[in-house]
């Protein structure tokens, strides 16, 4: 009788030293691997669990590994909520925050992903041409010296000025915007459009040559930088009208229409007002770009500028 009491109560205390042991072990596994997991990691380069959680929503796998290689960004969550942010730009917004630190946090993702961060007409690329209508030309996407847009067409005197052409397509979207104007009382009409490389050379050096490199570069683009090179561009005013000046034009009415209805027909105000450091360029009442109707109604939509949609939706 004795000794089997005293079986079972060895029984029962191996019985409980198994179970403690499977529990250390379930600990100490547990342990390993929150030691080795991502958000300890993140935790101990410094960020808080509020950090840490929007750090692993926001980003894929990939992405916080390299986030892993970097110090601590207090700025890093902030960026991480900007709606236009893009991963491949990081480090510049952290650099050109730095640097601009009364900027706020959308302008510093809108100045970078428009490239400017860096001085005009550095880093240059060649423009994705394979996007046909939405290629980007501006002081860091260039076009070809030998670039020359198919179907250029001659534009009637009833709608432009002497001596202008554009693209078939573009031209046959301004007319149809053109109508719609007349029907609401408003004659536009077409100042400049399809300019070549030789054309825009010998505009620029003409400036430059008067009144130096810095005039130059402020009104008129480098030859290949032009926009106006791809035939997809109209200068606009009205004609028969009170302002129709350049200068006069973003007082007008007229302005006011292609402002509102512009993108119906396909056209993008190109160079807007208040937006001079992210285009690069004076404030253009007259200058429109054709993108087709769907992208201009996208772009209209957005509220940006044809730079910051490219970086964002058609570049990315
Ligand atoms: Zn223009």
């Amino acid at each position: 009788m004795k000794k089997k009491v005293k079986l079972k109560k060895e029984v029962k205390y191996g019985l409980m030293g198994i179970i403690v042991l499977i529990i250390a072990v379930v600990f100490l596994v547990q342990f390993i691997s929150y030691r080795t997991s991502t958000n300890y990691k993140l935790t101990e380069l410094g960020y808080s669990k509020e950090e840490v959680k929007t750090i692993t929503e926001k980003l894929n796998a990939e992405q916080v590994k390299d986030i892993l290689k970097m110090e601590y960004h207090k700025n890093l969550v902030v960026l991480l909520e900007e709606k236009y942010f893009i991963f491949d730009n990081l480090e510049r917004y952290l650099n050109y925050q730095n640097e601009n630190p009364d900027k706020s946090m959308s302008d510093v993702v809108s100045m970078v992903n428009v490239n400017r961060d860096r001085d005009y007409y550095t880093d240059t690329v060649e423009t994705d041409l394979s996007l046909g209508d939405l290629i980007l030309v501006n002081k860091y996407h260039y076009l070809p010296d030998d670039f020359t847009p198919e179907n250029i067409v001659s534009m009637n005197l009833q709608y432009a000025y002497d001596d202008n052409s554009v693209r078939d397509y573009v031209y046959d979207a301004f007319l149809e915007m053109y109508r719609a104007a007349k029907e609401e009382g408003y004659q536009l009409i077409t100042n400049s459009s399809y300019r070549d490389y030789e054309w825009q050379e010998t505009l620029y050096n003409n400036y430059k040559t008067s009144r130096g490199q810095a005039y130059a570069d402020a009104y008129a683009a480098r030859p290949g930088y032009s926009e106006h090179q791809t035939g997809l561009a109209l200068d606009i005013t009205c004609y028969n009208c009170e302002k129709n000046t350049f200068d006069e034009f973003p007082d007008s009415e007229e302005y006011q229409w292609l402002l509102k209805n512009s993108y119906k027909y396909g056209f993008i105000l190109r160079y807007p007002e208040g937006k001079e450091d992210i285009t690069g360029y004076s404030f253009e009442a007259w200058h429109f770009r054709y993108v087709g109707k769907d992208m201009a109604r996208k772009i209209y939509n957005s509220g940006l500028t044809f730079d910051e949609y490219y970086a964002y939706y058609i570049e990315k």
